[in-house]
C-alpha cells in the first residue's frame, strides 16, 4: 500500500511517500516556513530533486497541494494520479491518556485530539492542521491514521507514571509521566527482538534515542515501563539545548535573581541549556567533539554529563527490570558517535556489557556492537519512525 506519512509542525511539513509492501522510500521531503515565504524541497531516488524557495504557502493546504503536485509530477513525480495514495498516517505528539495506540481518525478522534491540546499546546495543533489540511485538499475519502508520540509508553504502570505531587493534579489536571519518542522506542525494539532472533515478550530492553531530543526507556516483554521524559520533552536526560531534570527549586531562584517570567524560565530551559548551556559552544555533538579535542574543557565537560546521564538511567532500568538483555542505541547521536556510546558502556562491565571496540566503529546501520562473550547485547539500530506510522496506517487504514 502506498502511505503518505506527515509530520506538521506549526511553519512546517515533513513528508514521506512510502510502499509499505517493499519497505521502500518513493519520496520524500519538506515544507518550510508556512505562512512566511514557503520553501519546498522534494527528494525522490534516481529523479531530479526540488529546492525551491519563495513557494506560495499560506497555510498547511497549500503545502500539501505541493506535495501532492510535486508526488504527481510528469517528469519527476512517483505516482501518476493522487489515487495511488490508499492512506494518510500523521504523527501526533500527544495522546495523553486517550490514546495508547494508533487510530483511524474520525470526528470521535479529532474532537479528543482537541481535548488534548492543553498538554502539547506547541504541537498538537500544528498536527490537527496537518490533518485537517490532507482531508481539505485529499478529501473525507482517504483514510487517515493518528500515530502518537505518547502511546506506547501508555503501558507504564503508576508507580513509573505518578509524580509525587498532591494527588489530585493527577486524577484533575493528568498531570504525570507520558514519555515521548514512542514509536521509535517501540520501532527498534521490535527490531532488536529480530537481530536477536528471540520473541520480544521475553526480552528485556533499554533503549537509548539519543538525538537532539533524547530519551531513554525501559521495555520489558514489549511493553514500556519506564521512560525518561515526563509530562513534557524536558525531562530527563541533558539534551541539546534540554536542560533534562533538574531541581524545580532552581527556577525560583533565577526568576526571583533575574526578574525573569515563567515563559522566559522556560526558554532558558528549553533553547539555551543542555549541552549547549554546558559548553557554550553548540548542541550539535561532532562541533562538541571537535571542541573538546582541541582541548575544550566546558565541551568535554557536556559530553561527559551527557554519557553519564545515559549510563545512570542504563543502570536505573536494569534494576527496575531486574535485568536486561539488550541495550539499543539510536537516532543521532547513538547512531553515528561511536564515542560517545563507549563512554556510555564504559563502567557497565560490572552488569554484563561487553563492547566489541571494532564492531562499535559503525555508523547508521544495524549491527551487534558487543564483544561475542556480552551477557547483555548492545545494539545498533537506525530509528524509522515514517516505516512505523505507515505500517501502523496501512494496518488501520
Ligand atoms: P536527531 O535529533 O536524531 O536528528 O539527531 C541530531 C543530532 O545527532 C545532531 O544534533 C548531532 O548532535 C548528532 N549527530 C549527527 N551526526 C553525528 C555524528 N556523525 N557524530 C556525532 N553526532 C552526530
Amino acid at each position: 500500500m502506498k502511505v503518505l506519512v506527515i509530520n506538521a509542525g506549526s511553519s512546517s511539513l515533513k513528508y514521506q511517500l512510502l510502499d509499505t509492501n517493499t519497505r521502500e522510500v518513493l519520496a520524500k521531503g519538506l515544507c518550510e516556513r508556512i505562512g512566511i515565504d514557503g520553501k519546498f524541497t522534494y527528494k525522490a531516488p534516481g529523479k531530479a530533486t526540488v529546492d525551491a524557495a519563495d513557494v506560495t504557502m499560506p497555510t498547511h493546504a497549500e503545502a500539501i497541494q505541493a506535495v501532492l503536485a510535486a508526488l504527481v509530477n510528469p517528469q519527476n513525480g512517483v505516482i501518476s494520479s493522487m489515487s495511488e495514495i490508499e492512506a494518510v498516517g500523521h504523527r501526533v505528539v500527544h495522546g495523553g491518556e486517550t490514546f495508547a495506540c494508533s487510530v483511524k481518525i474520525d470526528e470521535k478522534v479529532m474532537a479528543a485530539l482537541e481535548e488534548n491540546i492543553p498538554l502539547a499546546p506547541l504541537h498538537n495543533p500544528a498536527n490537527i492542521t496537518g490533518i485537517k489540511a490532507c482531508t481539505a485538499v485529499m478529501g473525507p475519502g482517504v483514510p487517515q491514521v493518528g500515530v502518537f508520540d505518547t502511546a506506547f509508553h501508555q503501558t507504564m504502570p503508576p508507580v513509573a507514571y505518578t509524580y509525587a505531587l498532591p494527588y489530585e493534579y493527577y486524577e484533575k489536571d493528568k498531570v504525570r509521566r507520558y514519555g515521548f519518542h514512542g514509536t521509535s522506542h517501540r520501532y527498534v525494539t521490535q527490531r532488536a527482538a529480530d537481530m536477536l532472533g528471540k520473541p520480544i515478550e521475553s526480552l528485556k530492553l533499554i533503549s537509548c534515542h539519543l538525538g537532539n531530543g533524547s530519551s531513554i526507556a525501559a521495555v520489558s516483554g514489549g511493553r514500556s515501563v519506564d521512560t525518561s521524559m515526563g509530562f513534557t520533552p524536558l525531562a530527563g536526560l541533558p539534551m541539546g539545548t534540554r536542560s533534562g531534570d533538574i531541581d524545580a527549586g532552581v527556577m525560583e531562584y533565577l526568576m526571583n535573581k533575574y526578574g525573569m517570567d515563567i515563559k522566559e524560565m522556560l526558554n532558558v530551559l528549553n533553547k539555551k541549556s543542555g549541552v549547549q548551556g554546558v559548553s557554550g559552544v553548540s548542541s550539535d555533538f561532532r562541533d562538541l567533539c571537535a571542541a573538546a579535542e582541541q582541548g575544550n574543557q566546558r565541551a568535554a565537560l557536556a559530553l561527559d554529563m551527557f554519557s553519564y546521564g545515559v549510563k545512570k538511567y542504563i543502570g536505573a532500568y536494569a534494576a527496575a527490570m531486574g535485568g536486561v538483555d539488550a541495550i539499543i542505541f539510536t537516532a543521532g547521536v547513538g547512531e553515528n558517535d561511536a564515542q560517545q556510546r563507549m563512554a556510555i558502556a564504559s563502567g557497565l562491565e560490572f552488569m554484563g556489557v561487553k563492547m566489541d571496540p571494532d564492531a562499535n566503529n559503525v555508523r547508521g546501520k544495524e549491527a551487534i556492537i558487543s564483544a561475542i562473550d556480552s551477557k547483555v547485547k548492545v545494539l545498533l539500530i537506525p530509528t524509522n519512525e515514517e516505516l512505523m506510522i505507515a505500517l501502523d496506517t496501512a494496518e488501520l487504514a
